[in-house]
């Protein structure tokens, strides 16, 4: 199907979510995640009027990055970042969801450029303790948010999570709330957070219900990625 019948799609399922959850449409963003997908894709979606995208894999989004230079998008790191990677992502991204080591931030904020606005940042989180998983633990978050708070070239923005997948909208909606709760704590705590990033393609409706801010909608959008990714 056309990217743009997806993307009307989606919104609408965005919208309905929202509805049902007596929220807000506008208190959702949606962040459309290219990985795997050319240029073009990302500029029939940008011609939707889609403005965030989000990259996994630091060498594909920079490149795509440079070829869409004359849009005006909001670019998303949202895989694991490597520290032979961080100049690139600090240079190039606008946000990087998937901090989960202060060193990884400490670099980030020193390699920031300073021509560059602060860049945004979200802590990820194990939240289901998914083995083999990326992102810190829930006890861990609160100490990792408060150390990354100081650091003067990034802005901490919220919490990033990947639930595993659940059989049922009320086991994936449990885990969701988890989340939801601990991004609660980490606000209750004196941090000034407005993302809770969380909701992807089949997900989506669980994790609006539990008070996601950003869904991240790849394959709904694109299509299927042939990788496994
Ligand atoms: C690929 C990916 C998504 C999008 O997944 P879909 O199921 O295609 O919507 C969201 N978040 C992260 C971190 C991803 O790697």
């Amino acid at each position: 199907m056309a990217i743009e019948t997806n993307l009307q799609i989606v919104r609408t399922r965005i919208a309905q979510a929202c509805a049902s959850a007596e929220r807000s449409t506008d208190a959702v963003q949606l962040l459309a995640v290219s990985k795997t997908f050319p240029p073009e894709a990302v500029a029939q979606a940008a011609a939707c009027g889609q403005r965030d995208f989000g990259e996994n894999y630091i060498q594909e989004g920079v490149e795509k990055i440079a070829s869409l230079a004359h849009l005006p998008l909001v670019w998303h790191c949202i895989g694991p970042v490597q520290s032979n990677k961080t100049r690139l992502v600090a240079a190039h991204f606008d946000w990087v969801h998937s901090v989960d080591r202060l060193k990884i931030a400490q670099r980030l904020s020193e390699q920031r450029p300073a021509t560059l606005a602060p860049l945004n940042v979200c802590i990820q989180v194990n939240i289901d303790a998914g083995a083999g998983k990326a992102g810190v633990t829930p006890d861990e978050a609160l100490a990792l948010a408060h150390a990354i708070a100081v650091l003067p070239h990034l802005r901490l923005r919220g919490l990033m999570t990947i639930p595993e997948p659940a059989a049922d909208f009320d086991t994936a909606l449990a885990v969701h709330r988890q989340a939801k709760a601990l991004f609660d704590r980490l606000c209750a705590s004196g941090l000034a957070l407005d993302t809770l990033s969380m909701g992807m393609s089949a997900d989506l409706e669980a994790a609006v219900h539990a008070g996601s801010t950003l869904v991240r909608v790849g394959s709904a959008i694109f299509g299927g990625r042939s990788a496994a990714v």
